[in-house]
């Protein structure tokens, strides 16, 4: 037994939908999860949320699925039609045989809503949440990593988890590169649905494709609210521009556009803008006792709605490759801890280096002109409702934590 401890400790840098989850799925297993956030409060930015069957399966393990049922919104379709006429070019339908094949709904929430359930199971469960601590970088010094905050103090754990987001300050123990600029730029924004909102299509979800430019509108919050987010390539990043992406350019962007994208417009909030970024697929997430996960490790351009659904998918593989090497029958093996975040790594790496460079290209097929998008549409409009082929290998159920068993 002179390997085994009594308890394990983890310490999670960062409190995004990625460092909750991650957090609640090791104080599942029993590990003394403390985790820290650079904001003063926890909480997010910004409007609603696709959360695709992979997972809201990973909540439903949880018990957490009728939580975000009961403020979310099921929509009835996903629709894709052309920007510049509005014709309908496919659409997917949610309910039924796409439900009964990936074993759990399409679910659409408000990112705050989501956000909030997971940080209060965090609470319920235990994990110890503590605000304003900045992570500057994470070392290992037998077998434990050492993280030091700006003000100089230091938390000590079995294992660092670092789910500090797409600027990750951790990833550059494994690796120097940098956020790649896609030179697009999103604009989000939420109103109420009222009797003046136009009634199509309120149900569902739906994406305008258009030269250069998206937009996606979906119900939230029981349909009380419309989520409207508009993305375009910015003419000034190109030129060199540091503020790329302005207003004007959102409203020049959609100049072609049938008249209810245009107004859709209106339901943005302009005061802040997103440019868009991923980074390149890395293979190794690990430096000693450190690992990476969320954004941190994979971040993705937003195309398949997969950023946050990735990293609850990494929270649950995380939870499956320490449940029997560090968690075991018989207590606890802090030094179990290389294997299991070796397979976790290995586990989740070539899936989601897949998802973000699909991501990338499901992108450009939106945002095509001329010849391109009439083969575009055709192709999209040859695709049945109830065809799984495009969806089986993201949504469905094999792909999740597919962690080796060790013997
Ligand atoms: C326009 C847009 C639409 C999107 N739509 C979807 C969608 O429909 N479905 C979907 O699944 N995903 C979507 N995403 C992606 C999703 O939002 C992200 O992938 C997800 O939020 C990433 O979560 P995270 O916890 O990894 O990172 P973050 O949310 O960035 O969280 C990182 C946290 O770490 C903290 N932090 C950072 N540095 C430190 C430090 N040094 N010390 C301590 N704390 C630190 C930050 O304050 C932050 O709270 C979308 C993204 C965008 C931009």
């Amino acid at each position: 037994m002179s390997d085994r401890t009594p308890s394990t400790e983890v310490l999670v840098v960062g409190g995004g939908m990625a460092g909750l989850a991650g957090a609640l799925a090791l104080r599942s297993n029993g590990a003394e999860v403390t985790l820290v956030e650079r904001a003063p409060e926890f909480g997010e930015v910004g409007a609603g949320l696709q959360m695709a069957p992979n997972a809201s399966r990973v909540l439903k393990r949880w018990g957490l699925l009728e939580k975000a049922l009961e403020i979310g919104v099921r929509p009835k379709h996903l629709v894709f039609r052309d920007a510049l006429t509005g014709e309908e070019l496919t659409r997917q339908t949610l309910g039924g045989e796409f439900e009964e094949r990936y074993g759990a709904p399409y679910v659409v929430i408000h990112r705050s809503d989501l956000h909030r359930i997971l940080l209060e199971a965090c609470q319920q469960a235990g994990v110890r949440l503590v605000n304003d601590v900045v992570v500057d970088s994470v070392e290992t010094v037998n077998g434990r990593g050492i993280a030091h905050t700006a003000r100089g103090e230091v938390y000590e754990a079995d294992v660092v988890i670092g789910a500090d987001g797409l600027k990750s300050t951790l990833r550059a123990a494994v690796t120097q590169d940098g956020p790649v600029s896609s030179s697009y730029v999103a604009y989000r924004g939420t109103v109420p649905i009222t009797d003046e909102t136009p009634a199509a299509d309120l149900e569902d979800v739906i994406v305008y494709l258009g030269p250069d430019c998206h937009l996606v509108q979906y119900p939230l919050r029981k349909g009380e609210l419309l989520n409207t987010v508009a993305v375009f390539k910015s003419p000034s990043f190109d030129r060199g521009e540091e503020q790329y992406g302005g207003v004007d350019e959102l409203e020049a962007a959609y100049r072609d556009c049938i008249p209810a994208v245009q107004a859709a417009l209106q339901n943005l909030a302009t005061g802040i803008r997103w440019p868009m970024y991923d980074r390149e697929p890395i293979e190794n997430w690990i430096d000693g006792r450190l690992v990476l996960m969320g954004d941190a490790a994979h971040p993705m351009l937003q195309y398949l709605a997969q950023g946050a659904c990735q990293a609850l998918e990494d929270a649950a593989a995380l939870q499956d490759s320490t449940l029997g090497s560090v968690f075991t029958d018989d207590g606890v093996n802090a030094r179990a801890w290389d294997l299991a975040i070796s397979d976790f790594n290995v586990a989740r790496a070539g899936r989601t280096a897949r998802v973000q460079r699909t991501a990338r290209v499901w992108g450009e097929s939106w945002h095509v002109s001329g010849v391109a998008r009439v083969l575009r549409n055709l192709l999209f409009k040859s695709r049945k409702d109830g065809d799984f082929q495009y969806n089986d290998w993201l949504y469905g159920q094999t792909s999740e934590a597919l962690v080796e068993t060790r013997s």
